[in-house]
């Protein structure tokens, strides 16, 4: 067992040590019970516990716009502008929920073909999570994924034990990290400490749902045709806020942009919504899911039923991030029970 000990009152030391090291991204306070990760040099300007940040960690990994290459029809062949030298950074206070919106996306984005912006940019970037000890709120749906727990996904884990954090080593990274800090090594009674945490969380996270996670695939095959989806269809206003917000949505648009002189320009990428009533059309004029009702649906497909099939793991992390800032009020824990209900 690879744990190490950080008093709280060194917080600050830690931080400011991992700031001369690399860009340090925290939650910060913004205003009224809403937090963004940004960029911190001290532990004070850092809010824990908090809810989870309005935009995830995947802003760091796939920026919202990026540059994929240069072009110059006049010499054929196109420059690869991808960032080689994505910089260096840390993610400190991650929760558990957004870790596994991160191993999420590192399987999509490590099929092939490869995305090597994703993978260059993830290489460079230290993770450093924090466990949630109770609810953050009741949108979250953590429960119901196992995503309550920490399950890997970190270079470092921070566990708080009241006057101290117990950190547990993931990584080879990790490992330099705590030694470059002297962080000592946990002792019997931390790791006592720890196990009174977990134990207590088996009361305080409750699955609300009213199904096993193992059961979602055959209750999302059967509800293809459910009401559900015509009732949330009918509050959605296609704003796609949902999707923008939530760690695992990754589907982006490309567009190309040419210069004055009919020759050069530049391919860029930006996050796209299956929200949006023109994400699924096509040349010729057919939109395949022309209807918000039909969006919806392929919405929490794309969450509870397709990824199980190809990846194993439900792609909702359990956040609540698209409850959360939903201006409808369609609630992702609401529908679910709902879909349950319904099929039994
Ligand atoms: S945030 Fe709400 S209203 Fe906007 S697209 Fe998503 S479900 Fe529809
Ligand atoms: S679907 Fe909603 S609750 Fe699930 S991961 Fe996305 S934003 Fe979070």
């Amino acid at each position: 067992m690879n744990y190490h000990i950080l008093q709280k009152d060194n917080l600050d030391c830690f931080i400011k040590s991992l700031a001369k090291l690399m860009k340090v991204y925290a939650p910060v306070a913004k205003g009224y019970n809403n937090f963004a990760f940004e960029e911190v040099t001290t532990a004070g300007e850092i809010t824990l516990p908090y809810i989870p940040t309005i935009l995830p960690p995947k802003k760091f990994f796939m920026p919202q716009r990026e540059k994929m290459l240069d072009f110059d029809i006049s010499k054929g062949k196109p420059e690869d502008t991808a960032p080689l030298d994505a910089p260096e950074l840390a993610l400190f206070g991650v929760h558990t929920c957004d870790l596994a919106g991160i191993q999420s996306l590192n399987m999509v984005f490590s099929e092939r073909p490869r995305d090597y912006n994703y993978l260059r940019r993830k290489e460079k970037i230290v993770i450093i999570g924090l466990e949630c000890n109770d609810y953050c709120d009741g949108h979250a749906s953590c429960a119901l994924v196992g995503n309550h727990n920490p399950n890997g996904g970190y270079d470092l884990f921070f566990t708080d034990l009241g006057d101290k954090f117990i950190i547990h080593v993931g990584t080879q990274k990790g490992e330099e990290l705590v030694e470059n800090m002297g962080l000592a090594k946990a002792a019997v009674a931390d790791y006592s400490a720890l196990e009174k945490v977990r134990e207590a969380k088996k009361a305080a996270f409750k699955n609300e749902i009213g199904t096993d996670q193992k059961k979602l695939a055959e209750i999302f095959a059967k509800g293809e045709k459910s009401k559900v989806w015509q009732d949330v269809g009918s509050r959605c206003v296609s704003c796609g806020n949902c999707t923008n917000v939530c760690p695992t949505c990754y589907c982006f648009d490309m567009a190309d942009t040419i210069n004055l002189d009919m020759k050069t320009g530049s391919r860029n990428r930006t996050w796209d919504s299956c929200q949006f009533q023109t994400f699924a059309a096509v040349a010729g004029g057919e939109n395949f899911r022309e209807e918000r009702a039909e969006r919806q649906r392929h919405r929490y497909f794309r969450k509870f039923k397709y990824p199980l099939d190809k990846f194993y793991r439900a792609f909702c992390t359990g956040c609540g991030r698209c409850t959360r800032t939903c201006m409808a009020k369609i609630s992702l824990k609401e529908t679910l029970k709902a879909l349950v209900a319904e099929s039994k």
